[in-house]
């Protein structure tokens, strides 16, 4: 049974050394632009029981937020980046924020990258993606909103491949990547799966 029975919120950290001391737990860590569709994703993979957890999360502060999944691994939510409003020296200190921690991390056993496949992808989407890699973080990317096409732009199809095409530019193994909505429930399972082959129970 892949379902998450029990999703709690531990806690919220503005810092990496601030974070939940590491017991052991391997941590899962989710990470996007805002809007990405990441509650969406955690609500649908939960089937509902991250929901009120996750709605608990405070708003607009940069923070890291633990939730503790059937008391055997964490799940980490990273805050969103590409703030249409944020300044340089904001953009600066999450990127510092975030890496700190991909690298710091011990029990990371994987991060799942959100990418909005209903548009093209963002600069952040690739450069994010590319430091992944150069850091040798463990990570499949997550097209979310796959059942949208929007009429007049170009498809979910072309915005997969265009990501998947600058990545294999510069990178000779490319990360593996899930189609997910949602609205259809597509690629829940392989997320699930994907999450349950990072956990050692
Ligand atoms: P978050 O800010 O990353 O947590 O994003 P949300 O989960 O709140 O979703 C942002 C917006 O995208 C909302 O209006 C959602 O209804 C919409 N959305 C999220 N996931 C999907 C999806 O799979 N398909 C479609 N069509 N819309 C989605």
């Amino acid at each position: 049974e892949k379902k998450m029975a029990k999703v709690a919120f531990e806690s919220s950290s503005e810092d990496a050394s601030d974070a939940p001391a590491s017991d052991g737990l391997p941590e899962i860590a989710l990470i996007g632009r805002s809007n990405v569709g990441k509650s969406s994703l955690l609500n649908s993979i939960t089937f509902g029981a991250g929901a009120a957890a996750v709605s608990a999360k405070p708003g607009t502060t940069v923070s890291m937020n633990h939730y503790l999944v059937d008391k055997k691994w964490r799940l980490v939510d990273l805050p969103g980046y590409g703030y249409a409003k944020a300044d340089a020296e904001a953009i600066e200190r999450w990127d510092a924020f975030t890496k700190d921690y991909f690298v710091r991390r011990e029990n990371l056993a994987g991060v799942l990258l959100l990418v909005d496949a209903s548009v093209p992808p963002t600069e952040n989407d690739e450069r994010y993606a590319n430091w992944l890699i150069e850091h040798e973080t463990p990570f499949t990317i997550v097209f979310t909103k796959c059942d949208r096409d929007k009429p007049g732009m170009p498809s979910v199809d072309e915005n997969k491949a265009a990501l998947r095409r600058k990545l294999d530019e510069k990178w000779h193994r490319l990360p593996s990547m899930i189609s997910t909505s949602s609205v259809t429930a597509e690629g829940r399972d392989e997320v699930l799966k994907f999450v349950s082959s990072l956990i050692v129970y």
